[in-house]
């Protein structure tokens, strides 16, 4: 494993466990060169997943692009670290299952919605928010009335219609 910050060849572990749920595990390195530190994390990979973009293309399942959203989403949201990495563990997993060589975005998209929607109200509708066209000012109001009180103080402001895209 190369360095992340130098490229240097050699670098050492120093520390390696498994996370929570037993699905991962860390390993703490440092290089040898530059004494930078970082993680690595080895997880099982049961097979090659898939993705159909809306636009036809298909790409590589990308588990860490899958995370980073899921991670914006419930920024400063009272979710754990590990909350999340079981989340995106949970969904990697339902993708695995699906026995789908080949797995649509928006069904990516969905699944994630689900998983979100029952965890934290402001982070579903924050990712809804990407996945789903809100024009439609009645969609956006009744994710509203699905949530708890208090909620609606983070939420992102709905897009505002700009004036040169009438008809
Ligand atoms: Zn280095």
């Amino acid at each position: 494993m190369n360095c992340p910050f130098c490229g240097h060849e050699d670098t050492q572990v120093k520390d390696s466990r498994s996370t929570d749920d037993g699905a991962a595990i860390r390993r703490r390195r440092v290089c040898a060169a530059c004494t930078q530190r970082f993680t690595t994390i080895e997880r099982v990979q049961l097979r090659e997943l898939v993705v159909t973009k809306m636009d036809g293309r298909r790409v590589p399942f990308d588990r860490d692009k899958l995370a980073r959203s899921i991670r914006i989403a419930l920024r400063k949201r009272p979710v754990e670290e590990e909350r999340q990495e079981r989340i995106v563990n949970g969904l990697v997993r339902q993708l695995e299952a699906s026995g789908e060589a080949e797995i649509s975005s928006a069904r990516i998209g969905e699944l994630a919605m689900d998983a979100l929607h029952s965890i934290d109200g402001v982070a579903y509708v924050r990712f809804a928010s990407v996945y789903r066209d809100f024009r439609e000012v009645e969609a956006f109001s009744k994710l509203l009335t699905d949530m708890r009180p208090g909620e609606e103080a983070e939420l992102p402001l709905p897009p505002v219609k700009r004036g040169k895209d009438k008809g």
